[in-house]
């Protein structure tokens, strides 16, 4: 048994939803959960709605939630499932209740959240199962995730309970498919707690949910079907000649998704990596072509060096006015405050007596930070900078990368070179 994955991008409208069909057809002759989010925007969408309905604008939130009904509506017609009476009910039905939901007062936000933002899933598994079930010979079977995956109750991302959810995902994929289905079809992004509400996993959470039913169900393998042709050794906005990195080992990927790497989260990647089944990332646009494989071997890592760029940065540097050494207790006091303020490093250096730290220009209050410090340390800092990761270096890639550009920081271990750049003008 294999477990799919299908992205927003990848149902956004009808004819990625005949796409899904025809990549399933090239995959008969395996039992197949597939896991689907909800279609294009829709979660975006969604989040517009809870906002409105928060503030209890509820004119705005009506034309929100028609606006979202019409775009799944065309989809639908698109798909002549429209003569379909049983589909068409199911999703109006959806949509009144949450027009009626919005009519009444807004409880805690991130509860809330969870209950509304879950439609999305539910609204698009609906409609494929459907389509599968009219335009294919699969037999297939729609399951609600919600009643699945077990977490705790923090709204917004729920901490799975391994045990609670290994055993209910068995019980009900393993009667599913002895009932002669071939297709599970079932929501990323969503599961419940304890008293039965709706909880999620945290934004771009399918992924993770891939992982988990694959884990579960001792899968052969997870493939990820994307835009893009797999995962490339750099983003192509900032890199020309991008490479698709054919095999890597989970702990690379790891590696790559720490350093900023907008591959796979790595919630996705752990519990693969603990019963080694691989992930593979593939192009719905091109599903014939073999893509990434993630798997355990690190044989074939440093055959193509990869490279993260994170643009404004901003480069930090506190040195205590009294020349104390920066150890413990100062080290304590800088982090104590990074952790307050949710900031997260980039990179950081310390010598004797100043440490620095680089960080997303976006994400941090320098005028706060500065004020904070200012009585007991001298705060420098550069911003417009640019940080560089390179896995897998070697000196020609990092002269080219740093033409006329300079150098301000640079860390480099045996695998991985990391450098603050600043452009020269
Ligand atoms: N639909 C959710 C989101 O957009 C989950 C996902 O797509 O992974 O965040
Ligand atoms: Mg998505």
């Amino acid at each position: 048994m294999r477990v799919f994955k299908f992205g927003g991008a990848s149902v956004k409208d009808y004819k990625a939803v005949i796409n899904v069909g025809e990549i399933l057809r090239l995959h008969q002759d395996e039992n197949l959960v597939v896991i689907v989010s909800a279609m294009g925007k829709t979660t975006n969408a969604l989040e517009a709605i809870i906002a409105s309905f928060s503030k209890q604008n509820h004119a705005e939130t009506e034309r929100l939630i028609d606006e979202l009904k019409k775009f799944h509506h065309i989809i639908i017609q698109d798909l002549g499932l429209d003569q379909e009476p049983g589909l068409l009910d199911e999703i109006f039905i959806i949509f009144d209740g949450l027009k009626e939901k919005c009519q009444g007062s807004f409880g805690d936000y991130d509860f809330e959240y969870d209950q509304i933002i879950s439609l999305g899933e539910i609204l698009s598994t609906k409609i494929i199962t459907n389509y599968l079930q009219e335009e294919t010979n699969f037999k297939t079977a729609w399951v609600d995730a919600r009643k699945l995956i077990r977490t705790n109750d923090r709204w917004r991302e729920g901490r799975v309970d391994w045990e609670f959810t290994e055993n209910l995902i068995q019980t009900e994929i393993n009667t599913v498919f002895e009932n002669g289905n071939r297709i599970a079809v079932t929501q990323g992004f969503i599961g419940h707690e304890a008293q039965g509400h709706t909880t999620t996993l945290g934004r771009e959470g399918s992924d993770f949910t891939a992982a988990i039913f694959a884990y579960c169900l001792n899968a052969t393998d997870v493939t990820i079907w994307k835009d893009v042709p797999g995962m490339l050794n750099a983003d192509p906005k900032y890199f020309d000649n991008t490479v698709l990195l054919e095999k890597i080992s989970f702990k690379e990927a790891i590696e790559l998704a720490y350093f900023g790497a907008s591959v796979i989260h790595p919630k996705t990647i752990q519990p693969l990596k603990r019963k080694k089944i691989p992930l593979l990332i593939k192009s719905f646009l091109n599903p014939k072509e073999e893509g990434t494989i993630i798997q355990e071997s690190l044989a074939f890592d440093d055959n193509i060096p990869s490279f993260i760029f994170k643009m404004n940065q901003t480069l930090i540097s506190l040195t205590p006015r009294d020349f104390s050494f920066i150890v413990e207790e100062n080290l304590e006091r800088i982090f104590g405050y990074l952790n307050a303020q949710k900031i997260r490093v980039n990179l950081m250096q310390n010598s004797a007596v100043s440490f620095s730290f680089v960080v997303d220009h976006s994400k941090v209050n320098l005028e706060k930070l500065v004020s904070f410090f200012k009585a007991d340390y001298l705060v420098k800092y550069n911003s417009n900078l640019e940080l560089v990761t390179i896995r897998h270096y070697d000196e020609v890639t990092i002269d080219r990368l740093t033409v006329r550009k300079d150098v301000i920081l640079e860390q480099k271990s045996r695998h991985t070179a990391r450098m603050v750049l600043k452009d020269l003008d």
